[in-house]
């Protein structure tokens, strides 16, 4: 089967699917979304949100309550395991189930009441950049005048860009009767940390670190959940990589990327939902306004802030870093932490 679209949007993820409602939004309707899961699908992601990536989702017209988020006001964090700073938390929002199956669901099923089309259990197998078409695992071949990449840090569209550096995060979830606390580990990983977050009998801990192959992940781990006093299994951890650094944003003058597949993700905080929902936010006015420069302006406003970031990424987890800012600062400027964090690392995005 052959058919013709206007926009193919690989990935139902929030970039996807944010180009989509935005394109909706301006009138264009001739697209498809491609999604290789079934929704509702897992996503291996703690699904935190600040106040203003919840503005962006309340904007599309989502009700954030409706999928169950809510402020964990204990938040502490920890340096080689021992208890360095307290803060209130003000601004970051998180699911009681601790990960973002039901947000993307629920802006899944956004999309769908807008009459967006999501061809789900559906891969994209192969794609004729010159003729603008690619082909479906389910047999159908897809002309397109535009194509949006918006299936995450793997992406199909890889195959055009350089290799980027890329963050490896894991995460395992499990019942427990932990109090309602968000904990942040830094010193268990090289250049990242570690989190325990508990509400509502739920316990998420993740670990996450630039991605250097000759450490053995499990094993840190596994070790890291052990000093903890958890139990590790390895049938419950699951994986990935966050990009490091803004790839190229358009190929070919109709091929777009967002999300993490053009490298919307924080390297720092591995914060990527507001950024992908923003770049699918300024792909669709490209798109529809036929002016590639709206978008590559959005990108370059984000290389900047990103290139700021890895520098920061790269200064933090200096040794002497770690022992100043956890050792000296915390112990006579907390207060002055604690709003950097609320303010900078969190409001900010
Ligand atoms: C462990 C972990 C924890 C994280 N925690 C947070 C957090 O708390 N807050 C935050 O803001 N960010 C967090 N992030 C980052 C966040 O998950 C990403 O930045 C975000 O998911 C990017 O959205 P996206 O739509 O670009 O890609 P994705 O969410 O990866 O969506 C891509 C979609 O494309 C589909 N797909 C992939 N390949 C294909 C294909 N070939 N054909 C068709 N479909 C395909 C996938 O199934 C998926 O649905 C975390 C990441 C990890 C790994």
């Amino acid at each position: 089967m052959k058919s013709k679209c206007k926009v193919v949007i690989i990935g139902a993820g929030p970039s996807g699917i944010s180009t989509a409602l935005n394109l909706v939004k301006l009138g264009v309707n001739d697209i498809i979304v491609i999604e290789k899961y079934k929704f509702p699908r897992y996503k291996c992601c703690a699904g935190y949100i600040t106040s203003k990536t919840k503005k962006t989702y309340e904007k599309f017209g989502l009700d954030i309550n409706k999928c169950h988020y809510s402020l964990i006001k204990d938040f502490n964090i920890f340096y080689r395991f021992n208890l360095k700073q307290k803060i209130v938390n003000k601004f970051l929002y998180t699911n009681k189930k601790i990960d973002r199956t039901e947000l993307d669901y629920a802006f899944y099923k956004l999309a769908i009441s807008k009459g967006v089309k999501i061809y789900e259990n559906c891969k994209i197998t192969y794609h004729n950049i010159d003729e603008k078409w690619i082909s479906l695992s389910k047999n159908e071949k897809v002309n397109y005048d535009y194509l949006v990449f918006a299936d995450g840090c793997n992406s199909f569209g890889n195959r055009y860009q350089n290799n980027l550096k890329t963050n490896i995060a894991m995460q395992m979830i499990f019942k427990s009767d932990k109090k309602e606390e968000i904990q942040i580990h830094f010193g268990v990983s090289k250049k990242g940390y570690g989190w325990v977050s508990s509400c509502n009998g739920i316990t998420n801990i993740g670990l996450t670190d630039v991605f250097n192959k000759n450490i053995n992940y499990n094993d840190l781990f596994s070790s890291f959940l052990t000093t903890l006093g958890f139990k590790y299994d390895s049938k419950k951890l699951t994986g990935a990589f966050t990009p490091i650094g803004i790839r190229t944003p358009i190929i070919n003058e109709n091929i777009f990327f967002v999300g993490d597949a053009v490298g919307a993700c924080d390297p720092l905080t591995l914060s990527g939902l507001r950024y992908g929902l923003d770049s699918g936010k300024y792909c669709a006015k490209a798109i529809y306004e036929n002016k590639n420069k709206i978008y590559l302006k959005y990108i370059n406003s984000l290389k900047i802030k990103f290139f700021f970031m890895k520098v920061l990424l790269k200064i933090f987890y200096l040794k002497i870093s770690l022992f100043c800012i956890f050792e000296i600062g915390c112990r006579f400027f907390g207060k002055i932490i604690e709003s950097v964090f609320n303010n900078f690392f969190v409001n900010k995005k």
